[in-house]
């Protein structure tokens, strides 16, 4: 087998655009498997600003800004950085080499048509003026995989297509190579793969503006709450409810502790006689409860940015190497002249 090989532990690449604070969405669809499984899995974890910028181009200073909160929220929600190692993007140059060797191996019709871009475009009004970098971001996105040789990956479901696009990438290079010189990888998805946003939107989305950030206050959980959808035909509180599409219940679903209590909560908003306000005091009892001890963890690492600057240059330091690592294979079994 001339796979590169991988440690003995499966290995884990996932991560985040630093576009804004990370919020519930990215709590219930892959911070919490990723607190989960870094004893087990060699995890590393991306803070993709390069991907970020691919629609943020004449907004530097909000993606640079937005580096360490995303780092923060990493520790804050029980990330320990003696298990994972957290990585910069744009400090990793073999990624964005791996990249421009992958874009040969990728066709213009294929990436116009991955499910995910042509929501993403949709979402961003990009019409026909797409920046090439961000129709090509999910070349970008199989570098970064493959660059770390994961075969795991944690997101939510809105990524799925990425990786399947990223394992086309694999497939055609080790066809091509002869050989199996990357492996594939599987899209790992927990049971909230997509939480919606607070206002019924399809998904919680940094840039949707309906997101509950992981560091928000009691207040602004409060008013997040209070503003949530639910079903529009329920008025009166002695009418018969809707509990499919009702955001409150979906969060409910996703957090409260007690899943039988949230049942018969269900029943009885179906019935009619349950409240909106009562409903909402109870998720917000909840959502307070997760909330204040990774509110209270970032705190602490906010005290002392040093550490944190600290972790993310050793973490470069280890993603550059393994990454060239892949690099340097990847020429080599392609073929490429070497000097
Ligand atoms: P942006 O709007 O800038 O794209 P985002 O909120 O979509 O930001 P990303 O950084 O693109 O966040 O996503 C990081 C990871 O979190 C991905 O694995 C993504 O699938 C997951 N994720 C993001 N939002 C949700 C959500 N609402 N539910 C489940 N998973 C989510
Ligand atoms: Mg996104």
């Amino acid at each position: 087998m001339t796979t590169i090989s991988n440690a003995q532990r499966p290995v884990i690449l996932t991560g985040d655009r630093p576009t804004g604070p990370l919020h519930l969405g990215h709590y219930v669809g892959s911070l919490q498997t990723r607190v989960a499984l870094q004893d087990s899995h060699e995890q590393y974890l991306l803070i993709a600003d390069s991907q970020a910028l691919t629609d943020n181009a004449g907004n530097v200073a909000k993606v640079r800004d937005n580096v360490l909160e995303v780092a923060l929220d990493y520790l804050a929600v029980g990330i320990d950085p003696g298990k994972t190692t957290i990585c910069l993007q744009s400090a990793l140059p073999a990624l964005a080499e791996l990249s421009q060797l992958f874009m040969n191996f990728v066709t213009v019709a294929r990436l116009e048509r991955n499910p995910t871009i042509k929501t993403e475009i949709a979402a961003r009004g990009f019409e026909r003026d797409v920046p090439a970098g961000f129709l090509c971001y999910p070349v970008a996105q199989a570098a970064d995989i493959t660059g770390f040789r994961a075969t795991v990956v944690p997101v939510g479901e809105d990524q799925a297509p990425l990786i399947e696009q990223s394992n086309e990438v694999v497939r055609r290079i080790n066809r091509l190579s002869g050989r199996t010189v990357l492996p594939e990888a599987t899209a790992l998805l927990s049971r909230c793969a997509r939480l919606p946003g607070i206002d019924g939107g399809a998904k919680m989305s940094k840039s949707g503006g309906n997101a509950i950030p992981l560091s928000a206050s009691p207040d602004e959980i409060s008013a997040a709450v209070r503003e949530m959808y639910t079903d529009p035909n329920h008025l009166r509180v002695s009418d018969p409810g809707e509990v499919e599409g009702n955001v409150v219940f979906t969060y409910l679903d996703a957090f409260a502790p007690d899943q039988a209590a949230v049942e018969e909560m269900k029943a009885h908003y179906r019935r009619g006689g349950l409240g909106d306000m009562k409903v909402k005091r109870y998720l917000e009892e909840i959502l307070q409860e997760v909330l204040a001890p990774i509110r209270d963890r970032r705190a602490a690492y906010a005290s002392d940015m040093g550490y944190v600057m600290d972790l993310l240059r050793a973490g470069a330091q280890c993603g550059r190497e393994r990454t060239q690592e892949t690099l340097d294979q990847v020429k080599r079994r392609l073929g490429l002249f070497e000097l």
